[in-house]
């Protein structure tokens, strides 16, 4: 049977720390529509396989239509927003990640059905709620591994994946968290293979 599109076995849900990207030695960018609230934001949703590899740049016919997603630009913006530089609306980040990821799950969901479930997603973790319900906040005091990823996995029911980077200083930091969805992109699922994360056993939560 011929089969145009990629096969993939799960999705990582990956959400970024605004503080922890921009405090890094690279600096950030503000996007054009101004700071991002304090809140993780989402950076993808990414078709995985099993053994930790993954496919990527699925589809050259079928690239990012920003008017695909334009009834959910405000809602892209403050939940998906862009911090490289230089600042941009937005569109630029999502185009990479919709060409990179996006047509990965392309016979799964299209353009605005793949935002539209990272959308869902973050709302269903609430993450940044749910560390803080546990005591644990971006107020740049350091936590233990363990807390953090025990915090999430009451809630979601699963272990996260947690990924660490530094700052100016030299102190490692909680820069991204990883959780693993169905092919469907609405189940949460035990991850298959977590991502290898560089975080020591008690690392900082900056401000943002
Ligand atoms: P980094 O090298 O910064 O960890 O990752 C660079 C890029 O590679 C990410 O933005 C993402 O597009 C891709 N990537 C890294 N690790 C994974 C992974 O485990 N799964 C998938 N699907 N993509 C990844
Ligand atoms: P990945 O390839 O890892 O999925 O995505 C990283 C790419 O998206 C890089 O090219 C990076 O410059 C761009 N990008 C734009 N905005 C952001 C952002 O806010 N966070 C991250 N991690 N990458 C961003």
């Amino acid at each position: 049977v011929l089969c145009v599109s990629q096969d993939f076995d799960f999705f990582y849900f990956v959400q970024q720390w605004p503080g922890s990207y921009c405090d890094s030695k690279q600096s950030c960018c503000y996007p054009t529509t101004g700071k991002p609230a304090p809140d993780f934001g989402i950076h993808g949703l990414w078709p995985n396989y099993n053994d930790g590899s993954y496919p990527s740049n699925c589809d050259s016919s079928n690239p990012f239509d920003p008017s695909s997603i334009s009834s959910i630009k405000s809602q892209m913006q403050s939940e998906w927003p862009t911090l490289a530089c230089p600042s941009g609306d937005g569109d630029k980040f999502w185009r990479h990640e919709w060409n990179k990821h996006g047509t990965c799950s392309e016979d799964i969901l299209d353009q605005p059905g793949y935002f539209q479930a990272a959308l869902k997603l973050k709302q269903e973790t609430d993450l940044l709620n749910v560390l803080q319900n546990a005591g644990i906040n971006p107020d740049g005091k350091f936590y233990s591994l363990t807390s953090i990823t025990k915090a999430i996995r009451d809630s979601t029911g699963f272990t996260p994946g947690l990924e660490c980077n530094v700052d100016e200083s030299g102190n490692t930091q909680l820069y991204q968290i990883y959780i693993c969805v169905d092919t469907s992109a609405t189940n949460l699922i035990e991850c298959p293979v977590l991502p290898r994360g560089k975080c020591s056993s008690r690392i900082e939560f900056p401000i943002f």
